[in-house]
């Protein structure tokens, strides 16, 4: 059905963007409605207000080896990438007051069994998570989760954890490597979710060399006589042969219609928008009700990188709001450092709710107990706060206890020519290798099916 069949997508973030590609492929007429007057959406690096070429990502950063379909894209675009060394990422720890070096000195100030104490943190991961793993299957499949997997949806990840026989003490370092990110932390996620996130692992991880907004610049680039910028849809109309959709550009009030939609903004913005007819309950109520975790970033650049070779490099874990604590400017050239502060769920809206100097001064307090001297060697400070972002309103989707089995498939669904892009309509919430995923699904229902 290719040739004159007109797509309109909402949407210019990697998912958008993935789907139009493909579509273009296949001869289909496509025009991408952005709010913004850049592309990319979730995947912004920040250059200002920093010095000396110093930046900063406020969405994607880290690109697992296992991410086949974003690593695709990146040698289409022959995007280069910043290897991290194994023993470089998420090896140092401060917990509970105390500092500690993953594989040096591992002495943790929580209470564990002896054999957690032998096992180390890798062993407790092997001890508790890795036989849950081999009962997930095929996380890409359409029938998946199978009934082996199903029942690891009703409980929250603590609960997992617990029943697991994993200690207090081992659960307090295990959750924040990383499921601590979504919604309000562990007690509040479905432990099927988080250990989805697991499949991700393997393979290294990368940085975008020059940072992460290449990838979406490469694929704007390509598609830029397709993209109408600061195209704000407010509303769709559908039907059963195609669609109308609303939106409004440089102050007028404009209409384009087209036989296909493909709806690749977050439901968090999706829900404000007016659908007509509405969608089927079932959706709606997916749409109005799905989680959506809330993330603060700050960043805040000092003269030097005062902290020495002993830093964070890549990432560092603490136990307080701020999950983790990055050194941004250890591949980078320069003397100046710049540190992050990533701060998800309560403290992360803390955040946003403060003004630009409370934020800078919150964040040295957590940085403080992990590089101590932050305020004396600081020069300024920057903060992203996702829930605050208007064309994102969150940080990324996730499932609370028993929603997993029961929406994903509902997110994914097409309503009549309405089809759903976006991270959150795939395996992979909250990664890029998601949104393309979503991307490319909605690509071929629109090439194959009437
Ligand atoms: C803090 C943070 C850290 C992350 N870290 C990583 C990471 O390390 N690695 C990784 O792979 N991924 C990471 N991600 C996830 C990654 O950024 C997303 O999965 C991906 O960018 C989602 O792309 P998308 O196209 O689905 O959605 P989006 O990027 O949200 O794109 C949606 C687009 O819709 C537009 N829009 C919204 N409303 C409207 C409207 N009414 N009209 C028109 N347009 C509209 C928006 O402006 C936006 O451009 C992170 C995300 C965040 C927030």
């Amino acid at each position: 059905m290719a040739n004159g069949t007109r797509v309109v997508i909402v949407g210019a973030g990697i998912s958008g963007m993935a789907a139009a590609l493909q579509l273009l492929e296949r001869g289909f007429d496509v025009q991408i409605l952005e709010a913004q007057q850049r592309a990319g959406g979730r995947v912004e690096t920040l250059r200002a207000p920093f010095s000396d070429g110093l930046y900063a990502e406020a969405g994607a950063t880290y690109i697992p080896g296992a991410h086949d379909l974003t690593h695709a894209y990146l040698r289409r675009f022959q995007i280069p990438l910043h290897l991290i060394p194994e023993e470089q990422l998420f090896t140092l720890w401060n917990i509970a007051g105390k500092r500690v070096r993953i594989g040096r000195d591992e002495q943790w100030a929580v209470e564990l069994s002896s054999k957690e104490r032998e096992a180390g943190l890798a062993g407790m991961v092997q001890a508790y998570i890795a036989p849950a793993l081999a009962r997930l299957g095929d996380v890409r499949s359409d029938s998946w989760p199978g009934s082996a997997a199903r029942d690891l949806d009703q409980m929250s990840y603590r609960d997992f954890l617990a029943g697991a026989g994993a200690s207090p003490g081992a659960i307090a370092l295990i959750r924040r490597m990383f499921p601590d990110i979504h919604g309000e932390g562990i007690e509040d996620t479905s432990a099927l979710f988080c250990l989805r996130d697991f499949t991700n692992e393997g393979g290294g991880w990368s940085l975008i060399s020059g940072g992460s907004d290449a990838l979406p610049n490469a694929m704007a680039r390509e598609l830029q006589a397709h993209i109408h910028y600061g195209a704000r849809v407010e509303r769709i109309e559908h039907g059963p042969d195609g669609a109308g959709i609303r939106f409004t550009q440089a102050g007028q009030s404009r209409w384009l219609e087209c036989d296909r939609v493909v709806l690749a903004l977050q439901f968090s913005c999706l829900k404000t928008t007016d659908v007509a007819p509405a969608f089927s309950t079932e959706k709606t109520n997916v749409i109005s009700a799905m989680g959506y975790s809330a993330v603060s970033r700050v960043f805040l650049q000092t003269r030097t990188r005062y902290w020495g070779e002993d830093g964070p490099q890549y990432m560092g874990i603490t136990d307080s709001p701020a999950l983790g604590i990055r050194d941004c400017s250890f591949h980078l050239p320069g003397q100046r450092g710049l540190v992050e502060c990533y701060i998800p769920g309560a403290a992360g809206r803390r955040i946003a709710a403060m003004d630009a100097v409370d934020r800078v001064q919150t964040a040295c307090n957590y940085v403080e107990t992990f590089l101590p001297g932050i305020r004396e060697h600081l020069e300024l400070g920057a903060a992203k706060c996702w829930t605050a972002d208007p064309f994102a309103r969150g940080g990324y989707a996730y499932y609370r206890p028993g929603e997993l089995t029961r929406w994903e498939n509902i997110a994914r669904r097409r309503e009549g020519v309405v089809h759903f892009a976006g991270d959150h309509a795939s395996p992979w919430p909250s990664w890029m290798q998601g949104a393309i995923h979503a991307g490319h699904r909605v690509a071929q229902e629109i090439g194959e099916r009437p």
